[in-house]
């Protein structure tokens, strides 16, 4: 499907809104707006009064996700980023760029190995490229954790190197971030990078809780977890981490390419996610079964655990720790999934 939904109206410079970004105020792209964390941010960008622009390819975004836009100023381009004339049709009026579109399953890389370079790498040059001809020169990244690979220093700094990382993924985030890094040195981009933790929430559409949760579904008696469940990695809650981007963005502006690990000071084992997903359900004696291994499948890294120190000292702290963001993800994902808690 391609096409232009017009969800509301679209002032380039809406009245009266203050300015408080390091570029003068007009549209926001968001790729991958339609997904996830995309329409978190859109519904963030939206409350400080920005006119918004979405590009999806509605491949894991889902249009309901942004319905509650109807009356504000958001358009939705229904486009694939691998299509450069649309592409940078769709970066017409464009100030800022926030670069979310990506193949989100780090599984998929085992069976198809080209999707993380072309939904990933080749996408972000697309981007890069049609912001290059349009003179865009501001872009906000989500990257990964990923990027580091089995890192050797917990927690992990974005001063950590090398990065090395071990899943088609991670790769394709480095490679990314590369591209982001010389277009900025070449052509004078400011870029901000956001390597995040665990991104976890309502409308989550993959991931360990999702994935727990539909296992249920299918059978109340037994869960099955991948590996041997002490796998441990830090989480974030999704309007928490799109509170962080925008904080960065606010206060850093961007030049020689910003960096910053968004994440909490805690990580939490994947047993403990089992416990937990299994109490929001309300379901008893669950049986718990280990897969077994020290990680859920070739690529995925047993401990993640991201040093935030400069996110904190810049003055975001997070609302929500590992725990609290995860128990909140299983109460919301539970309901908007509709397992029935038994009585
Ligand atoms: P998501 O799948 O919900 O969002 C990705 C969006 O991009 C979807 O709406 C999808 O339809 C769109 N998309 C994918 N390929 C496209 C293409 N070629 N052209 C146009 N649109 C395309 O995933 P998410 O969890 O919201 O992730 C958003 C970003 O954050 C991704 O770059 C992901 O790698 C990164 N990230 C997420 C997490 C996490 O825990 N969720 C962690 C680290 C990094």
């Amino acid at each position: 499907m391609t096409g232009i939904i017009r969800l509301g109206r679209i002032p380039l410079a809406p009245e009266g809104v203050k300015q408080r970004w390091p570029f003068p105020v007009g549209m926001h792209l968001v790729t991958g707006g339609a997904g996830f964390i995309g329409s978190h941010l859109v519904d963030a960008l939206v409350a400080r009064g920005e006119a918004v622009r979405v590009l999806d390819n509605l491949s894991s975004g889902r249009l309901e996700f942004l319905e509650g836009h109807a009356k504000d100023q958001v358009e939705i381009v229904v486009c694939d980023l691998l299509d450069q004339t649309q592409v940078r049709d769709a970066m017409r009026g464009i100030q800022v760029v926030h670069h979310l579109a990506a193949n989100p399953d780090i599984r998929l890389g085992i069976e198809v190995t080209d999707t993380d370079l072309k939904q990933g790498t080749l996408a972000t040059y697309n981007v890069l490229e049609a912001m290059r001809m349009a003179g865009v020169s501001n872009i906000s990244f989500s990257s990964s954790s990923a990027v580091y690979g089995e890192a050797k220093e917990m927690p992990t700094s974005e001063r950590y190197g090398p990065t090395l990382p071990i899943s088609l993924y991670g790769a394709s985030k480095l490679a990314s971030e590369g591209l982001i890094t010389a277009w900025a040195g070449t052509f004078g981009a400011r870029a901000w990078i956001h390597r995040f933790a665990n991104i976890v929430g309502p409308r989550g559409t993959h991931g360990v809780i999702y994935d727990f949760i539909h296992k249920l579904q299918r059978d109340n008696t037994r869960l099955e977890v991948l590996g041997d469940g002490r796998q441990e990695k830090s989480y974030m809650d999704v309007v928490d981490t799109v509170d962080a981007m925008l904080h960065i963005i606010d206060r850093d502006d961007g030049i020689g390419a910003s960096l910053y690990n968004l994440g909490t000071t805690q990580t939490i084992s994947v047993t403990d996610i089992a416990k937990i997903v299994i109490q929001a359900t309300g379901l008893e004696d669950v049986e718990i079964h280990y897969t077994g291994g020290d990680r859920g499948w070739a690529g995925d890294v047993p401990k993640t655990w991201l040093d935030v120190e400069k996110l904190y000292s810049s003055g975001f702290v997070p609302k929500m720790d590992s725990r609290g963001a995860v128990k909140s993800c299983a109460d919301s994902l539970v309901s908007e999934i509709g397992l029935r808690k038994p009585r």
